[in-house]
């Protein structure tokens, strides 16, 4: 057993106490002495977290106990209700002991943001149909005439992404409506949906079929539970993901993993991602090891090469860059 995992899962539920979940959910990742990110709405749980093997396992077993569930019902209907985190699809991979800096626990009013307000998608309602990773493995050794919409941000797609699939270049999740005209030929297509583990697809995937898509499908289990089961095969590269290891490869070693990133600079292959350091930015960008030496050497710290976000006209920016100029 490794002694470190980390936990990704999801589930769309309805929570009508999400403050309680939140505070019985921190307490137990205190108890087990878990760190990650948790969150919290009324329309379920998007959880990614790392420990000790064991100690995420008996978190687990914790968690489908949902004490709070009883108390959710009663404020509602004056009755028990049934836990209602069982049956979830866990995504576990190897930790690093570092995978999180800290334990965020919140309460949002989405746990993933499409921003549509009232046009909202509740993927118990709508959603696309599973496909599991052994039926796309099929569709794709058939040659299935299908098209594969990644749902990730361009950040994401850059280090890794399925042979031939489109990719919107999206910024964030919520420029999926304004992405539509990419992806509005398809309509009458069969049209898969992927994401890193699926969190994004449930609604994405829903949203499409409420825009007229009429065979719409969505990977179960995303990316990672794809890779798993078929590492350095169809997805090429390594999967993004939002903790300390940064991406993510199974068997990265094989002669058979194809790096498809490249570098901003010089674009040779690579799949070195790096943090702008600039103040104001927080980009996040491919930098091959060489020009991420020249950089550091020139400026004492990475930066974007090009789209640079950096604060520059703001008054803030501009004091930045004086007391910058100074030293
Ligand atoms: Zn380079
Ligand atoms: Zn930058």
């Amino acid at each position: 057993m490794k002694d470190y995992q980390i936990l990704l899962f999801y589930k769309y539920v309805h929570i009508s106490n999400p403050q309680e979940v939140r505070d019985w959910l921190f307490a137990l990742c205190q108890k087990f002495g878990l760190k990650g990110r948790l969150i919290v709405a009324s329309e379920g749980l998007n959880i990614t977290l790392e420990g000790k093997t064991e100690d995420t396992e008996s978190f687990i077993k914790e968690m489908e106990k949902d004490p709070s569930a009883s108390s959710a019902g009663s404020l509602q209907e004056g009755s028990g209700q049934a836990p209602r985190f069982l049956n979830i699809h866990m995504k576990r991979s190897e930790g690093t002991g570092n995978a999180f800096p800290r334990l965020s626990v919140k309460v949002r009013p989405e746990i993933v943001s499409l921003h549509l307000g009232v046009c909202d998608v509740d993927p118990n309602v709508t959603t696309g149909t599973h496909l599991k990773p052994e039926e796309l493995h099929e569709w794709i050794a058939q040659k299935k005439d299908f098209y594969i919409v990644d749902m990730r941000n361009a950040y994401e797609h850059a280090v890794g992404q399925f042979a031939g699939s489109i990719c919107p270049p999206m910024e964030n999740f919520r420029d999926l409506p304004k992405l539509m005209k990419m992806i509005d030929h398809l309509k009458d297509k069969t049209v898969l949906t992927v994401c890193t583990g699926g969190v994004r697809c449930e609604k994405a995937s829903g949203y499409l079929i409420t825009q007229g898509f009429k065979d719409v499908y969505q990977l179960d289990g995303g990316i990672v539970s794809y890779m798993e089961k078929y590492p350095n095969e169809d997805f090429e590269g390594k999967l993004y993901v939002f903790d300390g290891r940064v991406a993510m490869g199974f068997y990265t070693d094989d002669p058979k993993h194809k790096i498809i990133g490249k570098c901003a600079s010089c674009e040779a292959p690579s799949e070195n991602i790096v943090d702008c350091r600039e103040f104001g930015c927080n980009g996040q960008f491919i930098l091959c090891d060489s020009c991420e030496n020249k950089q550091t050497e020139k400026r004492g710290h990475t930066h974007c090469v090009k789209n640079c976000k950096k604060v520059h006209k703001s008054p803030i920016g501009k004091l930045w860059s004086k007391i910058k100029s100074i030293f």
